[in-house]
């Protein structure tokens, strides 16, 4: 049942989070397109943080200009490139909204989908995700491989992160409150963050265009980073697997043994096999290096937690409220 016009959230105000990567082809548009959706916002105070993750091109010249012509721009600028998760985080921890929305630069999240997103947070959902129906531009090999992905990251870590979801979405003030808790350096994967805080949630879906302009900042390299940290800076069971995958192959071992015995004592065939030998010898040998390599994986991200190092150097910040600014 909806609930009725006195129960329904009152928004004070919007807070708008994006991350900008050497972006200086697309923020103008971006930014025109999302003034023109959410003007048609009544009564909302809004402000729009835009993170400069160490940007090598125009893009900071731009925000500037954008934030002297307009108060409601707040900048965030990175002294390098921390990546866009890491920006994220350093957005949502300055904004003020009672509501905040996490969106790209390129314009492959329509803006205008927000007002849909805020509809069903006003109606009480504390997370609101854009559900990519349509993908544009995007190959089937990369959505098979995604799909794929989105199953086995769920199993491996007891969450639902829905399929077709990404960083865009909308979230509730309380939601950001507990994100802002959980400032781990490695498992910054927001959308599993999202996940794991466990609020209710509810899906506006939107076609993903082609990025307005520009190339993707996400090579298979990172892709393949952000992939090992969704499972790995969530879940243990890579972990347990090896112990199964030890049992498992003792069992066979153990098979071998007892079949070679029998043929030895009660046949008159001589076993030999030095080629399937030197094949489990290899089989096993790079089995092991393998999981070393899996519990190295889990050992590398402790020693960066332990650390304790910053999650990002802010180089600048403008247009933030002059108490916020001396922070
Ligand atoms: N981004 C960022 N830092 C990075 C990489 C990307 O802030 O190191 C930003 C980028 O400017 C964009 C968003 O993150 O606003 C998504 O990046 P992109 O469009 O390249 O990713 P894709 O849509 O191709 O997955
Ligand atoms: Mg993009």
């Amino acid at each position: 049942m909806p609930p009725s016009p006195d129960d329904m959230r009152s928004l004070s105000l919007l807070s708008v989070v994006i991350p900008c990567y050497n972006e200086e082809m697309v923020i103008r548009e971006m930014h025109d397109r999302l003034l023109a959706a959410l003007d048609k916002v009544p009564e909302t105070d809004l402000e729009i943080l835009y993170i400069d993750d160490g940007s090598r091109d125009s893009t900071l010249d731009i925000l500037r200009e954008l934030q002297r012509n307009d108060q409601r721009v707040r900048i965030i600028s990175f002294a390098r490139n921390f990546g866009q998760q890491t920006a994220l985080t350093a957005g949502i921890a300055s904004a003020s909204g009672d509501a905040v929305v996490l969106i790209d630069a390129d314009l492959q999240d329509p803006p205008e989908v927000i007002l849909e997103m805020l509809e069903r947070w006003r109606q009480g959902t504390n997370i609101v995700y854009g559900l990519r129906s349509e993908r544009e531009g995007e190959s089937w090999l990369k959505l098979w491989t995604s799909k794929l992905f989105n199953r086995a990251v769920n199993r491996a870590t007891n969450l639902h992160v829905p399929f077709g979801v990404g960083e865009f979405c909308l979230i509730d003030r309380r939601v950001v409150d507990i994100l802002l808790k959980m400032p781990d350096y490695q498992g910054s994967v927001m959308r599993m963050r999202v996940a794991w805080t466990g609020f209710n949630y509810e899906m506006v879906p939107y076609k993903r265009l082609a990025r307005f302009a520009g190339n993707t900042k996400y090579p298979f390299r990172k892709l393949v980073s952000m992939a090992a940290d969704s499972i790995l800076s969530f879940s243990l069971i890579p972990l347990r697997m090896i112990t199964r995958v030890g049992c498992l192959s003792f069992g066979l071992a153990v098979l071998g043994a007892i079949s070679t015995l029998i043929v030895r004592l009660f046949t008159s065939a001589w076993v030999s096999g030095w080629a399937i030998l030197s094949i489990l010898v290899l089989a096993l040998g790079s089995m092991q290096l393998i999981l070393i390599g899996l519990v190295g994986e889990y050992l590398g991200r402790i020693y960066i937690e332990v650390k304790q190092r910053p999650l990002y150097v802010i180089k600048e910040r403008l247009g933030f409220v002059p108490e916020r600014d001396a922070e």
